[in-house]
């Protein structure tokens, strides 16, 4: 079995699990489980390379110059149009184009967080969102999504704001209900904290159409309402793009474009406009179903080996969309950090529960990634993992 011991000694090292999941890429034999990485082979490289030309070449002043903070004009025209419903108004005073969804997190702690603030946020949550609010030190409120919570506004109140990833959360992979959406929603409307609705895997369903968004059941014309909503061309089209964006009341997009002044003072300008000609041209509509036919099959693939492989270790429902499944161990003696590290030496890396819990102490599950790997690799995953579980309880 190949073993990484330069990768193992760097984890020990750096103890960072999210620069060790990117790093896992580059080690040879490695199954990589562990990231939210999509396929490469999805990326639509000679549209996008048409596309980038054609941008410098016909709009070198947006391509090539410093657009405006908040995002090219055409760009939030064109996102403010795709979002806007017969009950939901949206301008360009709504949009802020971000460097990504990230940002927009980053941006939104940036506004609204001073020491200690209270969050109210699904948990577990998106390591990304933890990292990008740890250095303002805010406190952690759980919500759970998965039942119908007796008090929300109780939960929500006094709160800076509230935190949700409604489709196919990371690293749940779980869908929130029509009726806890708008139970969110009217909760939200009722207490005056905002609403963040982190939308990334908005477009991947599976099994059945979507579920309206927070952002449509608020409604508004012009829109006002307590959702900020963040998007991402990352999982549609490609990450490397950067493009992002929120959408949100019009003083909020003031607040948060001051914030970006300071933190990158502009998204590129060449991601930017083949981000416009993408939507102009309706490439993400034409990219679409390959995606989910690919990842449908994948997260099939996960499951079945999961069935064969990790039944008696692990117990997990089977997500209708997104990119994760999450297992938590049967065996409360199975600890989850240990078992990353030990996955390692077999030669499978998968994201342990403790990171994606404000507290760390969740150490009894993990996230598996089903869109990066081929079903044979996500087979020899699996079994390496199951492996990996035994030699961790000790049989
Ligand atoms: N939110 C969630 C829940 C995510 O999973 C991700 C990507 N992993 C993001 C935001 C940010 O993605 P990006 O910056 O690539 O748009």
């Amino acid at each position: 079995m190949p073993s990484p011991p330069p990768f193992a000694r760097w984890l020990d090292e750096t103890n960072d699990v999210t620069q060790v999941f990117l790093a896992a890429g580059q080690v040879p034999d490695l199954v990589n489980l562990a990231g939210g990485l999509p396929e490469p082979a999805l990326w639509p490289v000679d549209a996008l390379a048409d596309l980038a030309a054609r941008a410098v070449r016909e709009h070198p002043k947006e391509a090539l110059g410093y657009p405006p903070i908040d995002g090219l004009p055409a760009l939030r025209d064109a996102i403010a149009a795709r979002f806007s419903t017969v009950d939901l108004r949206l301008g360009r005073e709504n949009v802020l184009i971000t460097t990504g969804g990230m940002q927009g997190l980053e941006l939104i702690g940036k506004v609204l967080l001073d020491e200690g603030d209270v969050i109210a946020a699904q948990t577990p949550a998106y390591l990304g969102a933890l990292d990008a609010w740890r250095p303002r030190g805010p406190r952690y409120r759980p919500v759970r999504m998965e039942e119908e919570a007796p008090d929300l506004p109780y939960l929500m109140r006094g709160a800076k704001f509230t935190y949700t990833v409604p489709n196919f959360s990371n690293p749940t992979g779980r869908l929130v209900s029509v009726a806890r959406r708008q139970a969110l929603v009217k909760a939200a409307q009722e207490t005056g904290v905002w609403l963040v609705e982190d939308d990334p895997y908005g477009a991947l369903y599976y099994d059945c159409g979507p579920l309206p968004r927070m952002l449509d059941l608020c409604g508004g014309a012009p829109y006002a309402g307590p959702v900020i909503y963040l998007g991402t061309l990352s999982k549609e089209l490609a990450p490397g793009l950067r493009v992002g964006w929120v959408i949100a009341a019009p003083e909020m997009i003031a607040a948060l474009t001051t914030a970006k002044q300071g933190s990158d003072m502009c998204t590129s300008g060449l991601s930017q406009q083949v981000a416009c000609m993408a939507f102009e041209t309706g490439l993400c509509e034409q990219v679409l179903p390959d995606i989910l036919s690919l990842y449908r099959a994948r997260r099939d693939a996960l499951c079945a080996a999961m069935a064969e492989h990790l039944d008696a270790l692990f117990e997990w429902e089977v997500p209708t969309g997104g990119m994760f499944v999450w297992a938590r161990a049967r065996d409360a003696r199975l600890d989850t950090d240990l078992l990353m590290r030990e996955g390692l030496a077999h030669g499978v890396c998968v994201s342990p529960s403790s990171v994606f819990d404000p507290e760390g102490r969740d150490r009894a599950a993990v996230r598996i990634n089903f869109t990066l790997n081929p079903p044979d690799s996500l087979a020899e995953g699996v079994r390496r993992l199951a492996a990996a579980s035994r030699a961790v309880l000790g049989r």
